[in-house]
């Protein structure tokens, strides 16, 4: 079983919140690309050193080396029992990286979490308050809803396609949200 579920959706819609509480109940793996590159950025590591002001400014950072990074998690020994991908695939480039290796990881689900941007905005900026991240500043946050809609919106048209796509409201009760979650595993 070491089948791939995404998590799809604009930041800020709660898909971190959720695949923390999803993967600890179904025992899989939790693989969130913006996790690993903060920490990149952390270490101080090369792949870190090019991340950094794409972070904060709300830029991707570059397909091959997160498709790199992403192959390497993968063959981790935690992913043979199956992983949830938060906040990967981001572009087309990194769903086809996805497809050549389908055979031994293939996507069996995609939920997209929908929510409107005025709230994500707002809980964005209220996360910034909390955690103190770096990129939920007002400007990043524009790029980066707008990155989402160019770059990773087109990506639900693609898992429709293939008719794995649940789409799941966003906006709501944490508890409400983990329940219809929890239905698709
Ligand atoms: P996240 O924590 O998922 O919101 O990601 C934070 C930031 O990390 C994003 O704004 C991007 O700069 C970078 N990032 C995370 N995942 C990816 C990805 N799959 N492709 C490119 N950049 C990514």
């Amino acid at each position: 079983m070491t089948d791939l579920v995404v998590f799809l959706g604009p930041p800020g819609a709660g898909k971190g919140t959720q695949a923390i509480r999803i993967a600890s109940e179904f025992n899989l793996a939790h693989i969130s690309t913006g996790d690993m590159l903060r920490e990149h950025v952390k270490e101080l590591t090369d792949l870190g050193k090019t991340a950094k002001s794409l972070l904060d400014e709300g830029k991707l950072v570059p397909d091959d080396l997160v498709i790199q990074m992403l192959t390497e998690r993968l063959s981790h020994e935690d992913c043979l029992r199956g992983s949830i991908l938060d906040g990967f695939p981001r572009t087309l480039p990194q769903a086809e990286s996805l497809e050549k290796i389908s055979n031994k990881f293939p996507v069996r689900k995609v939920i997209v979490f929908e929510a409107d941007q005025e709230e994500l905005t707002k809980r964005i900026l209220l996360r910034g308050e909390i955690s103190g991240r770096s990129d939920d500043t007002e400007d990043s946050i524009r790029v980066r809803l707008e990155v989402y809609q160019k770059d990773t919106q087109p990506l639900i048209n693609f898992y429709e396609d293939k008719r794995i796509v649940t789409k799941i409201n966003a906006v709501g009760d944490i508890d409400n949200i983990y329940k219809l979650i929890s239905k698709e595993f």
